[in-house]
């Protein structure tokens, strides 16, 4: 499939553009919340994606020490610089540049997320991605890919796309997530070029352009915001005047009741108290 110059049936064009709020997270990240924010709290099956990006080692050191997690799913891409993960049932890895952890939390874990670096950049991005019902209280999964595993899929002159999930053109995605069929891109599109992406009707998506601008259906969206996209099969992506960076992802919405604070993300207000509790009493 040439998914360049097919023409599309239901282009998606974009429904709402949204800045990203600065704010720190953590025992003091500097970041920018781009969803789960007031103006766009979250978009159903996605809770939340912050970027962070910085060479000041201030902005990131004090890294995310001890903290629980349960019912819901972190995304961790690392563009530049090295993480490293430890959780309470013995899991550890080291995230590199170009690497992705996707942590089903299920009914929990503990977990830090610490800078593996004292000086340098660091950039990334971290989303959470809700789980359904019957999921939420599964044993805690880890999916870690390095660089070199995640495919790319270079169609044209200018056209470089990591595949982390879903799939575009030959190239399929690392991850599988059946419940919300997430599709995850980073793109790059030099000046000029372009690239039409599927994207399954009914399922919500959104563009974070993070370097660059990029035109998302003619829609002009310059670095450090976010296009959510309306319904429709595809979505056409253009580059600007230099080099654009940007995220396409999108999912199946679960539609279910979220009952959500902090850490935890559950379907009720009483599940919500059970996790407290349990987290309490160290049934994480
Ligand atoms: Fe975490």
């Amino acid at each position: 499939m040439n998914t360049t110059t097919n023409p599309i049936a239901r282009p998606r064009s974009v429904a709402h553009v949204y800045q990203g709020q600065a704010t720190s997270d953590g025992a003091g990240v500097r970041l920018v919340r781009m969803l789960g924010t007031a103006q766009l709290p979250d978009l159903d099956p996605f809770l939340l994606l912050d970027a962070f990006g910085s060479d000041k080692p201030g902005d990131y050191l004090a890294g995310f020490p001890d903290h629980p997690h349960r019912g819901f799913e972190t995304v961790t891409y690392m563009l530049d610089g090295r993480m490293r993960h430890r959780d309470n049932h013995g899991h550890q890895g080291l995230l590199g540049p170009g690497s992705v952890q996707w942590m089903s939390a299920g009914r929990g874990i503990v977990h830090s997320e610490m800078p593996e670096q004292v000086e340098g950049l660091m950039r990334g991005f971290q989303l959470w991605l809700n789980l359904p019902a019957r999921d939420k209280m599964s044993p805690p999964r880890y999916q870690e890919y390095a660089a070199d595993q995640i495919p790319v899929y270079a169609p044209s002159a200018g056209v470089r796309v990591k595949v982390i999930a879903g799939q575009l053109g030959d190239a399929k995605g690392v991850i599988e997530q059946p419940a919300t069929d997430p599709l995850y891109l980073d793109i790059q599109l030099d000046a000029g070029a372009e690239i039409a992406s599927p994207v399954p009707p009914g399922h919500s998506a959104f563009v974070h352009v993070y370097q660059g601008t990029a035109q998302v259906h003619g829609t002009r969206v310059a670095a450090g915001a976010l296009a959510v996209l309306a319904d429709g099969d595809a979505v056409r992506l253009q580059g600007g005047d230099g080099i654009a960076r940007m995220l396409l992802i999108a999912g199946r919405p679960l539609r279910e009741p979220v009952a959500r604070h902090g850490p935890f993300v559950m379907n009720t207000e009483a599940e919500l108290v059970q996790a407290f509790n349990d987290y309490r009493a160290g049934r994480f």
